[in-house]
């Protein structure tokens, strides 16, 4: 069996800013990381992908924007598919009914099911209301860093046209 994944190699902390963690559901502090990736299979380091940057929460270590399977999520997608398989059933009985005379009874049942799936799920997505807040909402609700001092190295960070940064590790506020 063949498995792959990524190394992440060389990491380096070359950024920071206050984010909002989807995960632990509080403003947090987000470091950037950026790491020299590689794709191995069976652990064979295969292909140097370059360097990566991503943000990572200080506080439980996964990204800030964490894309959770949310039942709104899942209602989306399940009403899609049956919209998809409806269509697919109505348009098997109008279109080629002949063709298939023996099974229309059952594809009458599979359309009607399906349009019925896609009714309600329609009306619980359109009278449902939101979960919450997106990410992008809470992001902007968090005030941005105004750090003096790189929280890495401690050395105070150099201020100029919009590019904050420490003369020492080069870590950027952003
Ligand atoms: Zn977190
Ligand atoms: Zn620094």
């Amino acid at each position: 069996m063949i498995w792959h994944g990524v190394y992440r190699l060389f990491p380096r902390k070359v950024g920071f800013r206050n984010d909002y963690c989807m995960t632990c559901r509080a403003p947090r502090r987000a470091e950037q990381v950026r790491t020299f990736d590689v794709l191995h299979l069976n652990l064979v380091p295969v292909l140097p992908l370059g360097f990566r940057r991503r943000w990572v929460c200080q506080e439980c270590g996964l990204r800030p924007r964490q894309v959770r399977l949310t039942l709104r999520l899942i209602a989306q997608m399940v009403l899609v598919a049956s919209l998809i398989e409806a269509a697919t059933f109505w348009g098997s009985i109008f279109f080629v009914g002949l063709a298939i005379a023996e099974d229309v009874d059952a594809f009458w049942f599979l359309g009607v099911i399906c349009s019925v799936v896609a009714v309600a799920l329609g009306g619980y997505l359109i009278f449902w209301p939101p979960a919450g807040p997106s990410y992008e909402e809470l992001r902007q609700s968090v005030p941005a860093a105004n750090d003096t001092k790189c929280p890495f190295c401690g050395t105070p960070l150099i201020d100029e046209f919009f590019d904050c940064h420490c003369p020492d590790c080069g870590a950027k506020r952003l």
